[in-house]
């Protein structure tokens, strides 16, 4: 598989509302994509609010001057919209150390990214970006055809040190995918 061509059709069909961004199913790295599982990261840029629900979007499509973008396939704004950019390889995940069925090795390749987008260290994840994330992690992994343990968050594959998402239970966050898959 070299790309998901399909995300905003399952998005959609598990109830998530999704805002499709630019040319989303062109705009990728180039390199290996085959996911089977799905990486929960938070932004940790400015503060997300009702009022301005998506301050780190235009860095999440177009990266940064040390990392070229798109950085995830999908941001996840304060209002839990999804805002999808990529149908192909992203720049979110860099080297996987190994986490649950999650291999070590090249996460860009193996998972699709989710950038919830909250500050992590002052704000919490809202509770709209928590319960669409969980619905979109649910239809993303019934199309790919694998369980709820293929869900990580970046704190558990990285092998820099990364927090993210910070002030969230993985376990019990999993546990609530199971259900919906
Ligand atoms: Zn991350």
């Amino acid at each position: 598989m070299a790309t998901i061509p399909w995300l905003v059709e399952v998005l959609r069909a598990d109830g998530v509302e999704v805002v499709e961004e630019g040319d989303w199913q062109n705009h990728m790295r180039p390199g290996e994509f085959a996911p089977i599982g799905v990486l929960w990261h938070h932004t940790a840029g400015p503060p997300s609010s009702a009022e301005n629900p998506a301050p780190s979007l235009g860095t999440v499509i177009n990266g940064r001057p040390d990392l070229p973008g798109p950085l995830a396939q999908a941001l996840v704004d304060f209002n839990g919209v999804f805002h999808v950019i990529s149908a192909g390889r992203s720049n979110h995940a860099g080297k996987s150390g190994g986490s649950g069925p999650i291999p070590a090795g090249d996460g860009n390749a193996l998972m699709v990214g989710w950038e919830i987008d909250y500050d992590g260290v002052n704000q919490q994840m809202s509770p709209a970006q928590y319960q669409a994330s969980l619905k979109a992690t649910a239809a993303v992994l019934r199309r790919l055809g694998t369980d709820a343990e293929h869900a990580r968050g970046h704190k558990e594959t990285s092998t820099t040190g990364k927090i993210d998402p910070s002030f969230v239970d993985l376990a019990a966050m999993r546990a609530e995918v199971a259900k919906l898959i």
